[in-house]
């Protein structure tokens, strides 16, 4: 066997995890990041027949029967994770129709997944639905998108058109838009089935007064779609309560859909 220590999906994620940290998302054990694994990618690393102990899930998930998942561990902070990956991730295979996850790999400490795991796992039946090559569901706790929950009409069309108007690539990079939930409870199914819901039509949602989780085929695509969202959302602070003398015109929007080859979400532009 291979060291897992150098497994791609386990330095990619731990990177990720540091990079988030660094950028002032993940104060404490906030944010949490899921990854689907294939089990070709696991075999050289694991022994995919030895779990070491089950945990059951609180929901059902049938579509996930079967599928494996690196996630980031409940309580852990993720300024640490580059330390002691062993501690603060896990690797879990989920059966029994998603009821019950097989701790393969990690946790090693006796902790378990993210209390977030089922606004994660509802999130990828959504998204997966929608794009079979999706692998990553990312959650964090951006100060400006943040922010701009307490200031702005969270009408999902208001909300993503601002985003789009304040830097010219945020419709090229997120033309889907952003959809917005009110403020729910956290870590509870009901939230998790609302963010799912949301899922199935754009690939980030924002928790309001809470955060914000994206979705992608892999970690640099997920981190970017946040990324973007957010210096769109710092400059919304920016210049919220200052004269607004120029913006970027639906006209403009029209011509970068057309360079780009992008198509914004329907009914957005005029
Ligand atoms: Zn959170």
């Amino acid at each position: 066997m291979k060291d897992i220590m150098n497994a791609p999906f386990v330095t990619e994620l731990v990177r990720t995890v540091t990079n988030m940290y660094a950028h002032g998302w993940d104060e404490r054990n906030g944010g949490n990041v899921s990854v689907l694994i294939d089990e070709a990618q696991l075999v050289d690393y694991l022994d995919v027949n030895s779990v070491i102990r089950t945990i059951p899930t609180g929901f059902a998930a049938p579509e996930l029967d079967g599928k494996y998942f690196l996630v980031t561990g409940t309580g852990k902070y993720f300024k640490n994770v580059q330390y002691d990956p062993a501690n603060n991730l896990g690797i879990v295979r989920l059966t029994d129709n998603g009821t019950q996850a097989q701790l393969l790999w990690g946790f090693a400490d006796g902790g378990r997944f993210t209390s977030e795991f089922p606004a994660h796992m509802m999130s990828h039946v959504a998204r997966l639905k929608v794009d079979p090559n999706n692998r990553v569901v990312m959650h964090c706790h951006p100060a400006n998108l943040l922010a701009m929950t307490f200031v702005h009409d969270l009408d999902e069309i208001a909300f993503t058109r601002t985003l789009w108007q304040m830097c010219t690539e945020c419709i090229v990079v997120f033309p889907d838009g952003v959809n917005v939930l009110p403020w729910m409870l956290c870590g509870t199914n009901e939230i998790g089935e609302a963010t799912a819901e949301k899922m199935k039509t754009a690939r980030l949602v924002i928790w309001s007064q809470h955060g914000i989780y994206g979705a992608g085929k892999d970690l640099d695509e997920t981190f970017g779609l946040i990324e973007t969202a957010e210096k769109a959302a710092e400059i919304y602070m920016k210049i919220a309560h200052l004269p607004i003398l120029n913006t970027i015109s639906d006209e403009a929007m029209h011509q970068l859909e057309d360079h780009f080859g992008v198509k914004a979400r329907e009914g957005y532009l005029s």
